[in-house]
């Protein structure tokens, strides 16, 4: 039985939010085990948002140079998937080598252990034959792998997750997507735009069900008009292969297509982290966390896996909470120690503590920043993009406040009709007519994504609807459609 190592921090899994945490924590100065058992970065630079970023600027790059018939003249396009493909492996992921990641996180002071971590009791986790003890506690971020639907017949299948969409390398002829949330209809867009005949098939009345319906509505008639065919309110109930090609039957039809891709949501990676051993129950879909991340007095979670919104920013936001937190811990531990101030235990952390506090991530003693989710940004990359901050009319009308809906489409402001082909989108405000605030907003259009920065501000600090009302939006831009958006503003 090997003999516990003791360090001061123990992080289990470095995706996004697990190597901000450990990276910084060992920049401080405190001794961090990082433990990573597949690619230090996890699913974002991988297989997640870079990668399919990139993806999704190609596509539109082709989208808009089909725009230039009528507009500039005649184009024409010839889609071809090898410089994407080759600028994924190449430039996002090394062929999915971390080798960069792994020194990144060495670098700045971190050790690193590559395998599976396992709590064995409080503050205690192994990984192979190493068993490591924290001092001040254990942070996950072990975040998601995709939640594959019991349907029959399809884990006998060699159907595709996100990995085998982002890694592929020469496109099918035919995909059926079954999921119809974000990642689906922007992995099918791009598809589409390359040429796949895709069919997407969502279980839901309604694309991208967690927005206002006029964003679904927008996303699914722009991906139409892509060619892809979208069928709601269609459940699976039945998956094939014969070896060339899929059939998925569902609602009573039967759908085919060479390949078929699974993206039906995200289950967190809580299954095999021993958290029994720690009482903490382990059946849960998501880990849950109180407003500094804790899930227990000694162990933090970060990211997807505490189902606050499966998010980098979320993973980055709530890192940098949990490292205040741990400086926060480490100083008072310090103190307790040796009230001179002169012990070395954790002496690099000190400095950083206060530099954390200058560069507004606090550490001092009762000022750890509070995680709020009120203004939650979520942008759906597709073209056009569907950003949204805050509660959705439904979800605010379901609090029992006091709604107020402004809306106008794209189109009707000055930059819309200019920009013409390609300009669908809108604006849509949600706010509390009785705090005279926004509480949501959905900005979908060209620049949706962008032009939500404004909204976001607005919901975060609960800037006053006068406030709102008498800013100078500059002329043309497409967010000077928030303005007609607010003289809109009615009860219903
Ligand atoms: C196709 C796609 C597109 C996306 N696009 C966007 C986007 O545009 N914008 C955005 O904000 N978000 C996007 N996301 C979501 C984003 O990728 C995640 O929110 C982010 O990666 C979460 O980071 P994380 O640190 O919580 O977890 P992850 O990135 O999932 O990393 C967790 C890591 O923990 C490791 N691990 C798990 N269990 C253990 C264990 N027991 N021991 C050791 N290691 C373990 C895993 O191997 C993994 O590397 C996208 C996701 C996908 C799939």
């Amino acid at each position: 039985m090997a003999e516990p190592e003791q360090v001061d921090v123990v992080v289990v899994g470095l995706g996004v939010g697990g190597e901000e945490v450990a990276g910084r924590l060992a920049e401080a100065g405190l001794s961090v085990v990082g433990i990573e058992r597949d690619l230090v970065g996890g699913e974002c630079p991988y297989w997640g948002c870079i990668p399919s970023k990139m993806m999704i600027r190609a596509a539109n790059a082709l989208a808009e140079a089909r725009r230039v018939d009528g507009l500039a003249g005649t184009a024409q396009v010839q889609p071809d998937w090898a410089p994407v493909a080759k600028r994924i492996r190449e430039e996002a992921t090394d062929t999915w080598d971390d080798r960069v990641a792994v020194e990144r996180f060495t670098g700045r002071g971190g050790r690193f252990v590559r395998g599976s971590g396992r709590f064995e009791g409080p503050g205690r986790v192994r990984v192979g034959d190493q068993v490591f003890e924290a001092r001040y506690g254990v942070v996950v971020g072990t975040g998601t792998r995709p939640a594959v639907p019991p349907i029959e017949g399809l884990a006998d299948t060699p159907y595709w997750t996100n990995h085998q969409a982002i890694e592929v390398e020469e496109l099918p002829d035919s995909l059926l997507v079954l999921g119809g949330g974000a990642i689906g209809l922007e992995l099918s867009q791009v598809f589409a735009r390359f040429g796949v005949r895709v069919t997407v098939l969502e279980a839901l009345d309604r694309v991208l069900a967690v927005e206002e319906p006029e964003a679904s509505e927008v996303a699914a008639a722009a991906l139409r008009a892509d060619g892809v065919e979208i069928h709601t309110g269609v459940r699976a109930e039945r998956v094939d292969h014969d070896g060339r090609a899929f059939t998925v039957r569902a609602g009573g039809s039967e759908f085919t297509a060479e390949r078929l891709l699974v993206v039906t949501g995200r289950r967190a990676h809580l299954d095999e982290l021993g958290l029994d051993t720690v009482g903490v129950d382990a059946s849960r879909r998501f880990l849950p966390v109180d407003d500094r991340m804790h899930v227990a007095d000694d162990i933090w979670a970060v990211g997807d896996v505490t189902g606050e919104g499966a998010f980098t920013h979320i993973a980055m936001y709530q890192a940098a909470i949990v490292i205040a937190d741990v400086l926060d811990r480490a100083r008072h531990a310090r103190a307790g120690a040796d009230p001179s101030g002169t012990a070395s235990v954790v002496g690099g952390a000190m400095g950083a503590a206060s530099s954390l506090s200058a560069s507004g991530t606090s550490g001092s003693a009762g000022t750890v920043p509070r995680a709020d989710y009120r203004a939650l940004p979520r942008v759906t990359f597709t073209d056009p993009e569907i950003g949204a901050v805050g509660l959705t009319e439904q979800q605010a009308r379901d609090r029992g406040i006091n709604v107020q809906v402004g809306f106008t489409k794209l189109g009707s402001s000055t930059r819309g009709w200019i920009h013409g082909v390609g300009d669908e989108g809108f604006i849509k405000l949600v706010a509390d007519a009785d705090q005279g605030v926004l509480i949501g907003a959905t900005s979908a259009g060209p620049a949706g994504g962008e032009v939500l920065s404004g909204l976001v501000v607005a919901v975060h600090a609960a800037v006053p609807l006068s406030q709102l009302r008498h800013m100078i939006y500059a002329y043309p831009t497409f967010h000077r459609a928030i303005e007609d958006a607010l003289r809109n503003l009615r009860s219903s």
